[in-house]
């Protein structure tokens, strides 16, 4: 992260007008900085309030943590104080810090305490100070963590896709300073709420702009604006012009996937007629196949008839069958089988031709009078 200095400023409340006298404490923390050893008499101290957590109109919140490590750094960071009161060649040293609550919010305030000594020089320096003139306090350092409010990742990273001020979702975008890796001094400014100093303004500027270019395409949005004009389109910010956009790619995205579901429709119908078709065709050829069948089972009885008719005769099965079996005219078939039951017939005649004649049996079954017995 950058090593360039950040200003913040801000307006110390309630503080003007409180400097103390020296505790024992104090003087030995003072006394274990200065060159030579000093009595409490001989020194002016005063509370400042360097920083705070509350939202500045950077944009920018301090962490706890970090007014916290910035307090760490206090010891020995120079006071100095510009305009017409830098002619007189002063400056103050701070020589302790702490992370107090706010009675007013809750918020953390960042309080150094800075010594001056008390002489001709910085008697004017002291009476102002007393007198609540100098209450502006700009503070020099260089964040080692700057966080955005929305997404919680690196507001100059990457991932970052958020604008300090602008609002998501409801929610205003503004950066965490989460951590300060040096302070370099601190200083009363004579004018009360000016802004930010320019080595500031331009550093931020720069890479907030770059920002922009990176998120929002610089010229690339210039283009889209054009074309969306020319289309007779009338176009409010970049919002609305990336809301336009966004439709277009939802109704392309529609459009694609109800293309891919008639495809798919299609794709069933064609199937489905197909199977029709199939059981259309096995429908017709069904009685034909039935008739078919019933056809081939009269072919095989009337064939077996024959062969058994043929057994009865003693001609031989085998023969007749293979015989019977290379024809393939069922009129000439029935007609072989017509003759078969005549000679049967013949040979076994219904009511015996030899009745009566003798040495025959007259008990046989055919010579029973079946009229005779009744039960
Ligand atoms: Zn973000």
């Amino acid at each position: 992260m950058s090593k360039e200095i950040i200003r913040k400023s801000m307006v110390m409340k309630g503080l003007v007008g409180v400097a103390k006298s020296v505790s024992e404490n104090d003087l030995a923390i003072i006394n274990s900085m200065t060159r030579r050893e000093f009595k409490s008499e001989e020194l002016y101290v005063f509370p400042v309030v360097c920083c705070d957590s509350r939202l500045d109109r950077d944009q920018d919140r301090f962490t706890k943590d970090a007014l916290e490590h910035m307090a760490t750094l206090a010891k020995g960071v120079t006071g100095i104080f510009d305009h017409s009161w830098s002619a007189l060649g002063q400056t103050a040293r701070t020589y302790k810090a702490e992370v107090r609550v706010s009675q007013d919010d809750g918020e953390y305030e960042l309080l150094a305490w800075a010594y001056m000594p008390v002489n001709e020089k910085t008697q004017p320096i002291i009476d102002a100070i007393d007198a609540g003139i100098l209450k502006e306090v700009s503070v020099g350092f260089a964040y080692d963590g700057l966080q955005c409010s929305v997404c919680k990742q690196s507001y100059f990273g990457s991932d970052c896709m958020h604008i300090r001020g602008r609002e998501y979702e409801g929610q205003k975008c503004f950066t965490w300073i989460t951590g300060v890796k040096e302070w370099y001094e601190w200083s009363f400014v004579a004018v009360p709420a000016q802004p930010r100093a320019g080595v500031e303004k331009s550093f931020r500027d720069k890479k907030e702009d770059e920002k922009l270019k990176s998120l929002e395409g610089g010229n690339e949005v210039e283009k889209l604006f054009k074309y969306l004009k020319s289309l007779g389109l009338e176009v409010k910010d970049d919002d609305h012009a990336l809301s336009i956009v966004k439709g277009w790619k939802e109704q392309a995205d529609g459009a694609e996937k109800a293309a891919g579901d008639l495809e798919t429709t299609k794709t069933a119908l064609t199937d489905t007629e197909n199977k029709l078709r199939t059981a259309e065709e096995a429908l017709k050829a069904a009685p034909d196949s039935a008739m078919a069948a019933a056809g081939q089972k009269f072919f095989d009885d009337t064939r077996n008839e024959i062969v058994r008719l043929g057994g009865l005769l003693g001609e031989s099965a085998k023969s007749l069958e293979i015989v019977m079996k290379s024809v393939k005219d069922i009129d000439t078939l029935l007609e072989v089988k017509k003759d078969y039951e005549q000679r049967v017939d013949e040979k076994f005649p219904l009511t015996p031709q030899t009745k009566g004649a003798p040495g025959e049996d007259k008990d046989t079954a055919a010579d029973v009078d079946l009229k005779s017995y009744s039960v």
